[in-house]
């Protein structure tokens, strides 16, 4: 879940998704989300870090 950074609507689902590896490999994962919000169509992205 996110929110639309642009008119604040939670959207639920990513229309997205995937893993980032990071160059170094000391670096952690990163999740990316891409989200696209159905109230002004902004899409927008969210990384999160895997531990
Ligand atoms: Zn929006």
């Amino acid at each position: 879940m996110a929110k639309c950074p642009k008119c604040g609507t939670d959207v639920a689902k990513p229309v997205k998704e995937w893993d980032i590896q990071p160059k170094q490999k000391k670096g952690p994962k990163v999740h990316i989300s891409l989200y696209e919000c159905p109230g002004c169509k902004t899409r927008f992205r969210e990384a999160k870090r895997l531990a």
